[in-house]
């Protein structure tokens, strides 16, 4: 008689407003990414350059969001993904690209495109193509509500490593101290 195989989770991974620190932190778990692709597979991802989340057990998500693009596809993840989680300071608190929020979005593209030396023509760019800034940098849990939150800036390789082990076995994603990093 033949044992059923049992189905691999579905993995997706984004960036949204974030520096990809995040993810090169997942990459940290080195070798273990073969003790993983033996429990999940990754769907949308940057490691598989897939372009669209389809159904999928557990999203991971590093970066803010600061354009219409981010909003699009953190809905996306939501809408695909059982258990959604915030992984690092950008998607957590907004981050870095959160500085940005005590000016306008005006001065902001003012400032850049029309006094940085070196850029083409010095207008600010508007073809239809590009998302559209918001007025500030948010958070994703303003948008969409986060199953768990891997705090850090970034988070080291073992929390993304032990909240991603605790999931899929069903467990509780507990963050023993050592593991929680707020810098
Ligand atoms: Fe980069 Fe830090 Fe933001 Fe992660 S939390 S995307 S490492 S700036």
């Amino acid at each position: 008689m033949q044992v059923p195989v049992k189905p691999k989770l579905k993995i997706a991974t984004t960036s949204l407003a974030g520096c990809f620190g995040c993810h090169m932190s997942f990459l940290d778990i080195d070798e273990r990414l073969f003790d993983l692709i033996e429990l999940a597979e990754f769907d949308r991802s940057p490691f598989t350059d897939i372009k669209h989340c389809g159904p999928c057990d557990i999203g991971l998500i590093e970066g803010g969001l600061c354009n219409a693009e981010n909003v699009h596809v953190l809905r996306e993840f939501r809408a695909n993904c059982k258990t959604l989680v915030a992984v690092g300071a950008c998607a957590i608190n907004g981050g870095l690209p959160a500085q940005r929020n005590h000016l306008s979005i005006a001065t902001v593209l003012t400032e850049i495109y029309h006094t940085q030396h070196g850029l083409v023509g010095g207008f600010i760019p508007n073809d239809p193509e590009l998302p559209l800034p918001l007025n500030q940098v948010h958070p994703i849990h303003e948008v969409v509500k986060i199953d768990y939150f891997i705090p850090g800036c970034p988070p080291s390789g073992e929390a993304i490593w032990k909240v991603l082990t605790d999931l899929i076995a069903g467990r509780e994603p507990d963050l023993s101290h050592g593991l929680m990093q707020f810098d």
